[in-house]
């Protein structure tokens, strides 16, 4: 089984470097891996399945082409938490739970669940994340909901902006009660924007980086084996 997972590309329009460094990626690697997985944050917003956006229309575009190849699967970030069931049957690709366990041990995560000691963010992530709240918003216009967006995200900037670096990363102490209750040994997630690769008393963690003008993905051999890539979205180069 081979694989790849990326994450946090906060996709905005299909003309950016991003989107289309992305489009390539998911069409050669689709031909290549067995299986390929959305870690969270693949758009900077997602308004709903029935977003008529350039945007959105294009990223099912190309990942419906990618899931006709090989399996693909999402898990909600905190930008994009709005996909839905119509979302699954226009790309073929499977909504996972967050976290999710592999056959192999291995937990992936978009990672914000872990960043425990934000405690003002963990309390507007379960509002964000009731059913209640996320049926309410869904039934009002496109118009509204892209309004709504565009001033929650001005008001996570002024607020981040404030805050602590520390409290905006993940908690060791969550990390090892959530490694714990999975029986898992590695982690790979995403969110913090802090790419790299720790050790930690239950085993090793793998973060994923934010695209900007470098990509970041993980890739697993055949033998199970992680390695964590980065390269310059603007060179075509291959990861
Ligand atoms: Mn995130």
């Amino acid at each position: 089984m081979t694989r790849l997972f990326v994450s946090d590309l906060h996709l905005e329009t299909p003309e950016s470097l991003q989107f289309q460094a992305f489009s390539r990626l998911l069409d050669r690697e689709s031909r290549r891996v067995d299986e390929i997985f959305l870690l969270g944050d693949l758009c900077e917003v997602w308004i709903g399945d029935d977003d008529d956006s350039p945007l959105a229309r294009s990223l099912i575009e190309i990942l419906a082409a990618a899931s006709a190849r090989t399996r693909l699967y999402a898990m909600a970030g905190n930008r994009d938490f709005l996909f839905g069931k119509s979302f699954e049957t226009s790309t073929g690709c499977r909504l996972l739970p967050d976290p999710f366990r592999l056959e192999n041990g291995t937990l992936l995560s978009h990672g914000d669940a872990f960043c425990t000691d934000d405690l003002d963010y963990q309390k507007l992530r379960g509002v964000l994340r009731s059913p209640a709240w996320q049926q309410d918003v869904l039934r009002r216009p496109l118009q509204e909901r892209r309004a709504m967006a565009a001033t929650m995200r001005t008001q996570s900037k002024a607020t981040n902006a404030n805050k602590p670096e520390n409290i905006m990363d993940v908690s060791t102490a969550e990390l090892s009660r959530v490694m714990a209750e999975h029986e898992a040994s590695v982690l790979i997630h995403g969110h913090t924007h802090r790419p790299g690769i720790h050790l930690h008393p239950w085993g090793r963690r793998y973060v994923l980086g934010a695209w900007a003008r470098c990509g970041w993905a993980i890739k697993e051999d055949l033998s199970g084996g992680l390695s964590l890539r980065c390269f310059p979205l603007a060179s075509r180069c291959e990861i």
